[in-house]
């Protein structure tokens, strides 16, 4: 790939006038013009590459542009771009069944939708109707999407200026050992508070108004926290015996990241309704969905399903799901996530944590990874407040400067570095990866006191 800073300049120019981007002050930004992608790496129009240790938004579980995905998009558009949701369509079918024989227990039936938020909001409603209450539980450290049910679902800062303060949401404390709400000394103290916390929330909140409770099975961007044994079982008991419908997203978590198809497989434990999105098909087009329990699904058996997008099970989506579940299966991709992670970037970072005073903890598994990042091992204050201003952002923001220097595009949020890079991640790269980040951990390192 040429160098074409020209070019690069006026995709620069075009994007300032007219693209208004995603949560950001528009006039404060200057967004990389990206020339293009390949498996685990992407470039510029300047002659930079980078090594993507964040799978884009933590998506690309199959790395760009793998070859099978594409002609298999290819190849559906020149058999049938788009068509209605009302209608059997062939690899709609062979999506959804693909999808349901990998999802655990019962969870058979698919409904499909553009992202992740709609799948949170639909498995809301499922939820509601199923069991004619109003109220929904979800976690403080969690992010479900940016439409206007998933955002209130949210925990993150990003909830606060959407909040509408009316739609039924109560958070609560999920486990997170290092930095332990219910002042815990071990994970399994962790997990009998936080399932005690819980069970005091539904109390008081009354069982007969909570319709679910909605966790991501490994929390993603609020920090990858991955639960003690025993936290899921915990929930899925509290459920059962409230009647209440337990949703697990498994929007990023889903699909590979852990090292598993589903992160729920590692605990055996099944929800009522699990959402997906992003890795379905590592959003080469716009696909999630909701899968859905025998029982709830038998809800709507006679009853209409009051919900519906126009491009639900879009044609070109479900064929680069289709290509992209069986290209994870015969490339033995699950499995290189779940290698790499515990033969490799595990084992890795366990070490650069002990040499850098500014990592305070590492958790993680598969391709899924957090650096918690402190001022003190000691007092484990976060390198960064929570929700920091720019200002206070600086060391976060002088860390990534030392990742792009030398190539890397590293995954940054509030305190955190997570190292989630594709699943299919050569050694290799991991190791380049790896080399990188700890050189540009010297850089945080120089915030400690
Ligand atoms: N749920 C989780 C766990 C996510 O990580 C995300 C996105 O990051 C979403 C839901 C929202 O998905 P989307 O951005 O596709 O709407």
């Amino acid at each position: 790939h040429q160098p074409d800073p020209a070019k690069g300049a006026a995709v620069k120019a075009a994007d300032r006038a007219h693209v208004f981007h995603s949560w950001s002050a528009q006039e404060l930004i200057e967004p990389l013009a990206v020339a293009g992608a390949q498996g685990s790496y992407f470039w510029d129009y300047d002659g930079n590459t980078y090594l993507d240790f964040s799978s884009g938004l933590v998506n690309a579980n199959i790395g760009y542009q793998h070859p099978k995905v594409v002609a298999a998009i290819q190849e559906q558009a020149g058999r049938m771009t788009t068509f209605a949701p009302a209608y059997a369509i062939d690899v709609r079918a062979e999506a959804a069944r693909l999808v349901a024989e990998r999802t655990p227990g019962d969870l058979d039936k698919i409904f499909f939708t553009n992202g992740g938020a709609e799948a949170v909001e639909n498995a809301v409603r499922m939820a509601r109707l199923h069991t004619g209450r109003p109220k929904v539980l979800s976690a403080y450290r969690s992010y479900h999407g940016a439409t206007s049910g998933a955002i209130n679902l949210t925990g993150d800062p990003r909830r606060w200026p959407s909040d509408t303060a009316s739609a039924g949401v109560v958070h609560f404390w999920g486990p997170y050992p290092y930095r332990s709400p219910f002042h815990s000394d071990s994970p399994e103290q962790e997990c009998e508070r936080a399932l005690s916390h819980l069970a005091d929330l539904i109390a008081f909140e009354g069982p007969q108004s909570i319709a679910a409770i909605i966790l991501e099975t490994v929390v993603g961007t609020a920090g990858v926290l991955v639960p003690p044994e025993g936290y899921l079982a915990g929930v899925r008991a509290l459920c059962d015996r409230y009647g209440i419908v337990f949703v697990l997203d498994e929007v990023m978590a889903g699909f590979g990241r852990t090292g598993r198809w589903f992160a729920a497989d590692h605990w055996d434990v099944v929800p009522d309704l699990m959402t997906f999105a992003k890795g379905v098909n590592s959003g080469y087009v716009p696909l999630g969905g909701v899968a859905i329990s025998a029982e709830i699904a038998a809800t709507f058996a006679t009853r209409p399903y009051p919900g519906g997008l126009t491009y639900s099970g879009h044609p070109l989506a479900c064929a680069s799901a289709v290509a992209t579940i069986n290209a994870m299966r015969e490339e033995r991709i699950v499995e290189n996530a779940a290698d790499l992670g515990e033969r490799v970037i595990g084992p890795a970072l366990r070490e650069i944590a002990d040499r850098h005073p500014s990592v305070g903890e590492v958790r993680g598994m598969g391709v899924f990874w957090a650096l918690d990042l402190v001022r003190s091992k000691e007092t484990r204050e976060p390198l960064v407040p929570y929700n920091p201003s720019a200002a206070d952002n600086a060391p976060m923001g002088a860390f990534a400067a030392a990742c792009k220097k030398n190539g890397l595009w590293p995954f940054v949020n509030m305190n955190r570095t997570h190292v989630v890079p594709p699943c299919t991640i050569t050694e290799a790269e991991a190791k380049e990866g790896l080399a990188i980040l700890d050189e540009a951990l010297t850089t945080a390192d120089g915030f400690t006191v």
